[in-house]
């Protein structure tokens, strides 16, 4: 992966530095031919008569040797003027003047072809251009070396340069690998090996991230932990519930069983002694039946959660609710000796679904009368404030222990067993209020007083904002 990162750049970084060194070498001789161009205004050709024996004439010419040494002085170039005789006239370093030079670009520039030399290996460019007359004869040529060390010296640095910043740029490269390999990859690999292992049961159920993991990571992790300590509990809660119900639906049918052994083993049985046996199993029979119903009821409620929305949602006079229950409630009161009270206010219109509201306060007002004591008192009242309607169920019943205070709502939970059978109790009735009321997005509150009695209070929103809506508004 380091490789395929920093191929291109090694690349990119090789191609830059020859392309700009072709450019410069390329402008240099550019410049130079016009120099060269600006060399040859400064040279004047003549024809001159020359007395010999053929009495013939011959070219001559002449130079401004200042306009070329300075050219020479600031192209770093060696200059020299070779006449047609190929003796160099005029040499800028002043070195082989009026000696013979027949170097090969000399050569074909007299023979008419002007030479043009870029040597990059070498440094350097070399020309030699001829000098005409107006006859159209070559009378001398004007040859130059041109140092081009510069521009090696440009592109040295340039190079140096791009080495440095490919350097940096491969251990920045290097760095993010590093730290995505162990921030991320590893963790990640980590995770998802941990993850199968659970899966495939050959770990325990806790994923441990690694300090270094990242901060997102690791909460995946903390949430994957939560999700499996949520469906362990869940598995915990539907195993032991399952035990529960199987225990408490044996119980009314192991008592029968025992009411109808006896009585069939024994002889000569009295009408009397039929009607007391018939008696306890029928009301073994109807604690049967309550529990199935009780039970059926919590897993339509369950259901219900499980199907968001489909509760039957509709403006309830609350106070009304609280009426009826009371009075349905009232004979079953009168026969403990029980007073139910429902104090005066002001009348409270709820968004709630009023079968199973109904169920949840009677449920309590059941427990209230059936918890009480003799000659004892409930009282009902109902209060509101701008968002929620509160519903008070105060008795002077035998009250519940501080410690039981956490689990009464919990399905199959009794304080005193063998009173609550007593009173019929199946210990799923404050469950099932608990439900209908958090369906609501309501919580039920307790608090009590052994032997002084105990406090109800359900508290359910006035407008009722259904799992749908709330889920769309936490997405915003
Ligand atoms: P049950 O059918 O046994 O009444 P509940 O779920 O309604 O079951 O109540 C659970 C337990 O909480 C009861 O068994 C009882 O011990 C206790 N309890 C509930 N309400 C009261 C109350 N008002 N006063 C005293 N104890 C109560």
């Amino acid at each position: 992966m380091l490789l395929c990162l920093l191929l291109p750049l090694i690349i990119v970084r090789f191609f830059s530095t020859r392309e700009y060194k072709n450019e410069l070498y390329e402008n240099r001789a550019n410049d130079i031919m016009l120099q060269t161009e600006m060399l040859k205004s400064y040279v004047t050709t003549m024809t001159v008569s020359v007395e010999s024996a053929t009495y013939s004439t011959t070219s001559t010419y002449s130079y401004d040797e200042t306009a070329f040494y300075d050219v020479a002085v600031i192209y770093d170039a060696r200059i020299a003027i070779i006449n047609s005789y190929y003796v160099v006239d005029y040499d800028s370093y002043n070195l082989y003047e009026k000696t013979t030079n027949l170097n090969e670009a000399v050569v074909s520039a007299m023979n008419g072809t002007d030479v043009l030399n870029i040597n990059m290996d070498d440094e350097y460019i070399e020309t030699a251009t001829g000098i005409t007359n107006s006859k159209d004869e070559i009378v001398c040529v004007i040859y130059g070396m041109y140092s081009c060390c510069d521009i090696t010296g440009l592109c040295d640095s340039l190079e140096w340069h791009l080495n440095i910043i490919c350097i940096i740029v491969s251990i920045i490269f290097i760095i993010i690998i590093f730290i995505y390999i162990f921030i991320v990859q590893i963790p990640v690999s980590k995770l998802k090996n941990q993850m199968i292992r659970i899966r495939n049961g050959k770990s325990d159920s806790h994923i441990k991230m690694p300090r270094a993991s990242f901060s997102e990571l690791s909460d995946l992790a903390a949430l994957y932990n939560d999700y499996v300590d949520k469906t362990t509990r869940l598995d915990n809660n539907r195993q032991q519930f399952v035990s529960d119900v199987s225990h408490e639906l044996k119980t009314p049918i192991a008592a029968i069983r025992v009411l109808s052994d006896s009585l069939l083993s024994m002889e000569d049985v009295s009408k009397d002694m039929y009607k007391e046996f018939l008696t306890d199993i029928s009301g073994e029979v109807n604690r049967e039946s309550k529990i199935i119903d009780d039970l059926l009821t919590l897993s339509r409620l369950d259901s219900k959660t499980e199907n968001v929305n489909i509760l039957e949602i509709k403006k309830c006079n609350v106070n009304e609710i609280v009426s009826y229950v009371a009075k349905r409630l009232d004979p079953i009161a009168r026969a403990k000796n029980v007073d139910i009270t429902i104090k005066e206010s002001k009348v409270v219109i709820a968004e709630i679904d009023e079968v199973l509201i109904t169920m949840a306060i009677g449920n309590i007002v059941e427990n209230a009368v059936k918890y009480n004591k003799p000659g004892g008192f409930v009282t009902l009242l109902v209060t509101s404030d701008p968002r929620d309607v509160t519903i008070s169920i105060t008795d002077t019943g035998i009250g519940i222990p501080k410690e039981d205070l956490n689990n009464v709502f919990d399905r199959f939970y009794r304080v005193d067993k063998t009173r609550s059978r007593e009173t019929g109790g199946t210990g799923l009735g404050l469950s099932i209020s608990k439900n209908i009321v958090n369906m609501h997005g309501g919580d039920i509150f307790v608090n009590s007083e052994t032997g002084i009695g105990t406090v109800f209070k359900i508290i359910i929103p006035l407008r009722y904002i259904s799992d749908v809506t709330k889920e769309g508004n936490d997405e915003k």
